[in-house]
C-alpha cells in the first residue's frame, strides 16, 4: 500500500526501533472522535493512551474545534518576542488562577521537555541573579529512576537507564536520591515500617549539599515515564518541607500529572504542595496542540529584572513560543473543565476504573496494579510471589498491548508496565470496554 511504503522509506518513529518497525504492518490512523481513533480501513480503536496521554475531552471536541477556527481567522502566528497577543494575555492570567497559590508568572514554550529545559535554567540563573545572590547554587537533584523529557537538559534530570546512560557523556552532573516504589523499594524496605526512608535520604543529602544544590525536581503523586510508580501520601509534602528547610527551589514536573490526569487540575494539589516551579505540558490544549509552560513566582521572576545593560534576561524562547492557536484552544479547553465538571467527572470513572482493576488483580501475570485517577500502571510478572520480572527481551509489555490492538483498544507499555491513560472524558461503559478487552 502507499502509504505504508512512503512510511518505510523515509518516516523516522520517534523512540522506535526501525528495523522492527521495517517488518511491521504500521497501523495508520486516519481520523479520530472522541474516545476512539479511525484506521484507514475505518476499524475503530479505543484510544487508551489518549495519544501520548494528551486527550481530555477527547477527539474532535466541537468547542476546541471552534476555538482554533475562529483564532485562524485571526492569525495564527505571531510572535512573543517584542510583541504579545490576546490569547497568550488571556491564557496566562488563566494558568495562574488556576495554579497552586504563589505561582504567578507564566513563561511559555512548546513540550514538557521544554518545559523542563526553562525550569533548569530559570533556576540556575536565579540563584546568581538575586539580591543576595547564592552562586554557588548550581546542581540539581532528581529521583534516579525519573524521566523529564528527552532534550539535553532534561536528560541530565532523568534516570531511566535505557533512555539516559548512552547520552552521558553529554549531561552535566546531577545527584540521585531513591524514587518512592514502594512495591520494587530501592532501599528493600516496606511501608510503614520504612519512616518515608526514601524522602529522609533526600533530607540527608540536602544536609550534606544544600548550599551547592539549586533546585530538587520530581514529578509529584505519580511517576508516569518511569512505569507509573504511584508514591505514598505525603511523600510530596516532605520533599516540599525539606526543600523549604534547606532554601533549595523545588521544581514539580507535571507535564503527565497535569490537567485533571489525577483527579486534581494538578497533582501537588492533592498534598497541598505548591512547588517553585511548575512543568505543564501534555494536556494544556486538550491533546490539540503543542504548548507548554513553566509556571513560577514573584520572587523567582523578581531576579531576572534589571536595566537593558544588566543583561538578567532569561535567555530563553522558541520561534512558536505561545503560538496564538496553542493558547486559543488551551483557553476553550480550560472553559471545558469548568463546563462539563470534568475532575468530578475524573474521580467518578476512576472510582469505577479501581473496581474493574480488582478484577485483574489475581490473574497469574498481574503483580502490581497503581493508579492514581485515569493514570494506571499495570505491571506484568514472570511470578507473583517473588515478584520476579519478565526479561527485557521478552516485550511482555508489547505482547499484551498487542493483543488488545488485536481487540480495539490501543496501549502502549512502559516495559513490563501496561499503561492505561484514557481520555478524561472517557465513559463508564468505555471504561468496561477497556477492561473487558484486558481481562480477554
Ligand atoms: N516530563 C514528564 C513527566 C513526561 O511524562 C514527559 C513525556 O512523557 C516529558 C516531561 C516530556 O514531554 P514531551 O514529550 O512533550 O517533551
Amino acid at each position: 500500500m502507499r502509504l505504508e511504503a512512503l512510511d518505510k522509506a523515509h518516516l523516522w518513529h520517534p523512540f522506535t526501533q526501525m528495523q522492527g518497525w521495517q517488518a511491521t504492518r504500521p497501523l495508520i490512523i486516519e481520523r479520530a472522535e472522541g474516545c476512539y481513533l479511525y484506521d484507514l480501513e475505518g476499524r475503530r480503536y479505543l484510544d487508551g493512551v489518549s495519544s501520548l496521554w494528551v486527550t481530555t475531552h477527547g477527539h474532535r471536541t466541537p468547542e476546541l474545534d471552534a476555538a482554533i477556527r475562529h483564532q485562524l481567522d485571526k492569525v495564527a502566528h505571531t510572535t512573543l518576542l517584542g510583541l504579545t497577543h490576546p490569547p497568550a494575555i488571556e491564557l496566562a492570567a488563566r494558568l495562574v488562577q488556576l495554579a497552586p497559590s504563589g505561582l504567578t508568572r507564566v513563561f511559555y514554550s512548546d513540550s514538557g521537555s521544554t518545559a523542563v529545559e526553562v525550569a533548569i535554567k530559570m533556576a540556575f540563573q536565579y540563584w546568581r541573579q538575586r539580591s543576595d545572590p547564592r552562586p554557588r547554587k548550581t546542581k540539581f537533584i532528581h529521583l534516579r529512576e525519573s524521566y523529564h523529557g528527552d532534550t539535553v537538559g532534561a536528560v541530565s534530570v532523568g534516570g531511566i537507564a535505557l533512555f539516559h546512560d548512552l547520552y552521558r557523556p553529554l549531561l552535566f552532573e546531577t545527584l540521585t536520591v531513591p524514587e518512592p516504589h514502594c512495591y520494587r523499594c530501592p532501599l528493600k524496605l516496606e511501608r510503614p515500617g520504612c519512616g518515608m526512608a526514601c524522602a529522609e535520604e533526600l533530607g540527608r543529602i540536602l544536609s550534606e549539599h544544600a548550599d551547592e544544590i539549586a533546585a530538587v525536581i520530581i514529578e509529584p503523586v505519580m511517576m508516569g515515564a518511569a512505569g507509573m510508580l504511584a508514591q505514598p501520601d505525603g511523600y510530596v509534602r516532605r520533599v516540599r518541607e525539606l526543600c523549604t528547610a534547606y532554601d533549595v527551589l523545588l521544581i514539580c514536573d507535571e507535564v503527565a500529572t497535569g490537567f485533571g490526569r489525577t483527579g486534581w487540575m494538578f497533582a501537588c494539589e492533592a498534598e497541598g504542595v505548591a512547588p517553585d516551579l511548575l512543568c505543564v505540558a501534555k494536556g494544556l490544549t486538550g491533546g490539540y496542540l503543542p504548548l507548554a509552560a513553566t509556571l513560577t513566582t514573584e520572587a523567582i521572576y523578581a531576579a531576572f529584572l534589571g536595566e537593558a545593560g544588566e543583561f538578567k534576561t532569561f535567555f530563553h524562547g522558541h520561534t512558536y513560543t505561545g503560538n496564538p492557536l496553542a493558547c486559543a484552544v488551551a483557553l476553550a479547553n480550560l472553559d471545558l473543565f469548568e463546563q462539563n465538571r470534568t475532575l468530578d467527572h475524573v474521580r467518578t470513572v476512576a472510582n469505577h476504573l479501581a473496581l474493574r482493576l480488582e478484577e485483574l488483580r489475581t490473574l497469574p501475570l498481574v503483580g502490581d496494579i497503581r493508579q492514581r485517577g485515569l493514570m494506571v500502571g499495570i505491571e506484568l510478572v514472570a511470578d507473583r510471589a517473588a515478584r520476579t520480572p519478565f526479561p527485557p527481551d521478552q516485550l511482555m509489555g508489547y505482547r499484551v498491548t498487542n493483543r488488545c490492538r488485536d481487540y480495539g483498544v490501543i496501549l502502549r507499555p512502559l516495559g513490563n508496565v501496561v499503561v492505561l491513560m484514557p481520555p478524561l472524558a472517557i465513559s463508564t461503559a468505555q471504561i468496561d470496554e477497556l477492561a473487558d478487552v484486558l481481562k480477554t
